[in-house]
């Protein structure tokens, strides 16, 4: 049997990143993954870092996506320095198109909720758009720039975080899952795996859509999966420098060339079967925002399963068992929260300060009504 500081079940952009902070403060940390390490979710993923509400509903979780890009560079940094790998990242901002209704309304309703969390939003016309971008379509009426966002290749980025953790002596397996935390007494002393056991001090859950399957699990994190489909493209006579959004659907440039188009969000369950719906959907609107693409090549198709949550919120945070902590529950914004999941986690394990309002997105919501509260007096 193994025994660590921390162990971590699930080795997607939380476990990985968490496994990261955690060894930088000297910790020793053991990553346990069910199959191969980052290919689920993050893997999949288009990799924006976007901080702007989708809706109202979402405007209180904006300071902690706001902390998580402030966090960013130096992550990427760091990451970078220990692997010497390029993980891609831009920050080129990204346009919102307007192609058709009520274009006044919509233009003072978006830059108004932008405006009201802090983030920079800029209406332009449809010439000012196409004039930042060319290959937007000529149909388009308006778009709102926002500057603040970014992105990075997802893939590169996971290999590297993955890459930058085993330099800092984080041991990773692939192929050996959590099958229930180990609980004896009120206490957390680690996993059961498929294949023995791992012993530590703090056992952290990260396993994406997957974490409630993990017995003892299901009542902190009930999270289930969302399935999301996605086409890489290329075309060689359109160029994008910036992330373009049309209401649900989005473009979004590599350094390499591809554009990234995407997604759906789909309740079929644990499946990531690429369909003939999905993939007309997805066309179908990234061709209306730039018809260019109608040459483009499809390179590569595929489905990954966002981790959702019942109120579609992360799930980060202590329970009521010693030694047991939760960071999943990501859905949409996982990459965009990998850096403050990660110092989060770091903050209650070392030093039970926290740096980041995180009262919404405690893993005790769900046990409400129950009386119950995380281990520590603090939280
Ligand atoms: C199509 C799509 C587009 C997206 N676009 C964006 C975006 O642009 N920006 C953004 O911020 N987010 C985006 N997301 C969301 C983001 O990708 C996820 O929120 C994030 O990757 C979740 O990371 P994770 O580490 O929690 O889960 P995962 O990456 O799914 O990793 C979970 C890991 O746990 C392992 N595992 C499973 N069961 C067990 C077990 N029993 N024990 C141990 N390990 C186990 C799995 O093998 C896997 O390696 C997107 C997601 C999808 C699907």
């Amino acid at each position: 049997m193994k025994t660590y500081d921390a162990v971590v079940a699930g080795g997607g952009v939380i476990g990985a990143s968490i496994a990261l902070e955690l060894a930088e403060t000297g910790m020793k940390v053991g990553v346990y993954d069910a199959r191969e390490p980052g290919r689920e979710a993050s893997w999949a993923s288009a990799g924006m870092i976007s901080p702007a509400p989708e809706n109202a509903e979402m405007i209180p979780f904006v300071p902690m996506s706001l902390a998580s890009v402030a966090l960013y560079p130096e992550f990427i940094r760091t990451v970078e320095e220990l692997t010497g790998m390029d993980v891609g990242y831009r920050q080129e901002g990204a346009l919102d198109v307007i192609l058709d209704g009520d274009v006044e309304e919509e233009l003072s309703t978006i830059i108004a909720l932008q405006h009201g969390v802090g983030l920079r939003a800029e209406a332009l016309s449809a010439e000012q758009a196409r004039a930042m971008e060319p290959a937007l379509s000529e149909e388009i009426e308006a778009a709102i720039f926002r500057p603040d966002e970014a992105s990075l290749d997802n893939r590169a980025f996971m290999d590297a975080v993955l890459k930058a953790a085993q330099r800092k002596s984080v041991e990773i397996f692939a192929g050996n899952g959590a099958k229930a935390i180990w609980k004896e007494g009120g206490r957390c002393k680690g996993l059961v795996l498929e294949n023995g056991r791992a012993e530590a001090k703090w056992t952290v859950i990260a396993a994406g859509c997957f974490s409630a399957r993990i017995e003892g699990v299901a009542p902190y994190a009930p999270v289930f999966p969302a399935k999301g489909q996605m086409i890489a493209l290329r075309c060689e006579s359109m160029e994008l420098q910036r992330i373009l959004w049309l209401e649900h659907t989005y473009l979004v440039p590599r350094n390499d060339g591809r554009i990234i188009a995407g997604s759906t969000i789909e309740r079929t369950g644990f499946e990531h079967e690429v369909t003939a719906g999905g993939m007309k959907k997805i066309l179908s609107e990234a061709i209306k925002l730039a018809p260019g693409l109608e040459k483009a090549r499809m390179e590569e198709t595929w489905a990954g399963l966002r981790p959702d949550s019942p109120d579609h919120l992360p799930i980060i945070g202590p329970t009521d068992v010693e030694g047991l902590l939760i960071a999943t529950g990501h859905f949409r914004s996982g990459i965009l929260l990998a850096p403050v999941t990660a110092r989060l986690i770091r903050e209650w394990v070392s030093t039970n300060e926290v740096s980041v309002d995180w009262g919404r997105v405690s893993p005790m919501r769900f046990l409400e009504g129950q009386g119950r509260r995380a281990v520590s007096s603090q939280f």
